[in-house]
């Protein structure tokens, strides 16, 4: 596999914290003579971060160099971008930045955020979806005619995808029960685990986050206020909720999960309080083994990790009691929702005992206290 080294958005810029990044152009040089041409081996991803079109960036570079581009999209995994000609990585690099500053940064606010739309078929804009900032792209340049004649909203990215969940969303309030139901399978497919839509977001969600745990001087409000924004977006069914709270907890939280408890503290209670409050604290127990798992966390810090979202009161004692020893109960409960791995959950019980144990015996002391007090009293009322 190619490990995949990011650059910011635009590349030029040198902050390491900064939250925008893309892959950095992977190039491979086909061909001889004539034919000689350069596969833009990863230009895929790198539109998926600039939330356009494959062509747009590749078009732009075909203009530039004046060369021919081919384009031959199969599947999410076999996308071919050629431009004919050799060309080396600060060709590719240079005329990219330039691409992204017409097309994708935002000019008043500096972020790539510009979502482009196109007003009477003629003039494309955008506007800026961190700052509200709205202005024209350029429309001198050759590429702004094939923009023309292959609108973005056809494209593939994050954007579209949650228009497109608007409009079924709309044309499920008019259309009958059937369509609506058929509309609500489609989307839940959609959204499955798998789905490149959600990898996506997770992908710019944990950015936000990288963001705000590393660079200390943004305001954590701020961040919050961004990443809410970002969910907002993805404006997603009732009972799609818990996929994204999924992908909240699951974003909030790097290789030591007890780190981000208390900076995510509000978030995350706010998105888990959305859900069924019946279901929320079940949503969460599986939430945490999963990213155990999913993190490849070792079994001995288990414990660690169930006691500090304990101390922060993300599960609640008797919550984890019920878990621990009302397995079956739990499982009735548990198992309506999509995390939910009988295995898993067995696995990560049996590792809780010592958590367990010290949990029951902090209870247990704090009785004897209270039984120690009400002892000491009594023989002063007595007298
Ligand atoms: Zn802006």
């Amino acid at each position: 596999m190619i490990k995949t080294i990011l650059v910011n958005i635009p590349s030029y810029i040198e902050d390491s914290n900064y939250r925008y990044k893309m892959p950095k152009p992977q190039l491979k040089i086909e061909g001889r003579g004539n034919g000689i041409k350069t596969n833009i081996m990863n230009l895929h991803e790198i539109a998926k971060a600039l939330k356009c079109h494959d062509q747009y960036p590749l078009k732009y570079l075909g203009f530039e160099f004046g060369s021919q581009t081919s384009y031959k999209f199969k599947n999410d995994n076999d996308v071919t971008c050629i431009i004919n000609g050799a060309f080396q990585d600060d060709q590719i690099r240079k005329q990219l930045d330039k691409f992204i500053e017409k097309y994708i940064l935002c000019q008043k606010c500096r972020y790539p955020e510009m979502y482009m739309k196109i007003k009477g078929g003629k003039i494309i804009y955008g506007q800026c979806d961190s700052c509200g900032h709205v202005s024209d792209l350029d429309n001198a340049h050759r590429l702004a005619s094939y923009i023309l004649k292959n609108p973005p909203d056809g494209n593939q990215s994050i954007i579209s995808g949650s228009k497109e969940v608007q409009i079924i969303h709309n044309e499920g309030q008019n259309g009958n029960k059937e369509d609506k139901q058929k509309k609500k399978k489609i989307l839940a497919d959609e959204v499955g685990l798998e789905s490149e839509l959600l990898e996506s977001f997770l992908i710019q969600l944990r950015d936000t986050y990288s963001r705000l745990v590393v660079n200390e001087k943004i305001d954590n409000d701020i961040a919050d206020m961004m990443l809410t924004q970002d969910i907002k977006k993805f404006n997603l069914d009732k009972n799609l909720k818990d996929r994204v709270c999924y992908l909240i907890f699951q974003s909030m939280f790097d290789e030591l999960p007890t780190k981000g408890l208390q900076r995510n503290y509000e978030l995350l209670t706010n998105y888990f309080n959305d859900l069924d409050p019946q279901l929320s604290q079940c949503h969460m127990m599986l939430n945490i083994i999963y990213l155990m798992k999913k993190r490849n966390i070792d079994d001995v810090y288990f414990c660690t990790v169930l006691k500090g979202f304990y101390d922060y009161s993300y599960i609640e004692e008797q919550y984890l009691l019920k878990w621990y020893d009302n397995q079956e109960e739990w499982k009735k409960e548990a198992n309506q929702d999509f995390l939910y791995n009988e295995q898993l959950d067995n696995h990560y019980r049996q590792l809780s005992q010592p958590m367990i144990n010290w949990m029951k015996s902090q209870t247990g002391q704090e009785e004897e206290y209270y039984e120690e007090e009400a002892e000491a009293e009594q023989p002063i009322e007595q007298q």
